[in-house]
């Protein structure tokens, strides 16, 4: 039952209270969430089994091609990866909605778990000759004994990684040749924020709620271009919340943004 009450005349002379049945409405709601997980579900695998031999027939060990074909199959191979990642984002975006995703929390260190994303994402950011810098790493520098101060989380490493490599992947995706992407950290008393900061065109201030909606694109020909559903930042804050965190954005102008997912930090 949905009810809303809104009040009538002036200070407290009465209210209108409305009882709405929305069984109907609920059901309908399941219905498409159980469709929308088990069509990606059942989508991902063949994708899953079409990008792994795609990236057979690319791996020189295992196939003989000529450069042509090569370049076609890598174009082949990185669509595949693309849909693959379209129905993994539907498919955990349903879960999430829908309390199916059960998390595994353990203790971790940030700085490692942070460090090993950043460094398996490196390529990406050197296709685009980013410089791409790893703040706590910076404080190492000249130094002959490690200061770099150390947080811990009780999170769930592998859903928490879905969170900081989408906002690093979008921090290079939208980002221009050449640009810069930092990941920094930064606490308070009982949380860590993961300062992710790009120089790229920003994203307009109207829009700094509506982008953690699910399908939310901002400028859907030019994201269009760059590839995507809109699911990625709505997943991030999902996830986030989850582990009794957020998402915010720190600041974003025509200089680029800095997105920071917040964590409540483990002593
Ligand atoms: P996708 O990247 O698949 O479009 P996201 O949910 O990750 O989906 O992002 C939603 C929209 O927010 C993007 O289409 C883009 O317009 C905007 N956006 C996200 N991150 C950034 C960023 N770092 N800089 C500028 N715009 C961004």
């Amino acid at each position: 039952v949905s009810v809303v009450s809104s009040p009538v005349g002036t200070d407290g002379e009465g209210v209108i209270v409305v009882f709405r049945d929305i069984t109907k409405e609920k059901a309908e709601e399941r219905e498409q969430a159980e469709f929308i997980s088990t069509a990606s579900h059942e989508m991902r695998t063949p994708v899953a089994s079409i990008e792994g031999y795609l990236g057979l027939a690319l791996n020189p060990a295992t196939a003989y091609i000529d450069e042509k074909a090569r370049d076609f199959i890598t174009k082949a191979h990185e669509s595949a990866q693309h849909l693959g990642r379209l129905f993994q984002d539907l498919l955990d975006i349903s879960k999430v909605e829908d309390d199916r995703m059960k998390n595994n929390p353990k203790i971790i260190n940030i700085n490692e778990f942070l460090k090993e994303i950043f460094e398996g994402l490196a390529p990406k950011a050197n296709e685009k000759q980013l410089n791409y810098i790893f703040a706590p790493d910076m404080i190492d520098e000249g130094k002959e004994k490690s200061l770099q101060p150390i947080f811990y989380a009780n999170i769930d490493p592998d859903h928490f990684r879905e969170v900081v490599s989408n906002l690093i992947e979008n921090a290079i995706k939208y980002n221009h040749q050449g640009g810069e992407v930092t990941i920094a950290i930064e606490e308070t008393n009982d949380q860590a924020k993961v300062m992710i900061s790009d120089t790229g065109s920003g994203i307009d201030k109207n829009d700094w709620e509506k982008i953690f909606e699910p399908f939310f694109r901002v400028d859907k020909s030019r994201s269009r271009a760059m590839g995507g559903a809109g699911l990625g930042l709505a997943l991030v804050k999902e996830i986030a919340k989850q582990h009794g965190g957020d998402v915010s954005i720190i600041q974003s102008s025509n200089q680029g943004s800095t997105i920071a997912p917040i964590l409540p930090k483990k002593s």
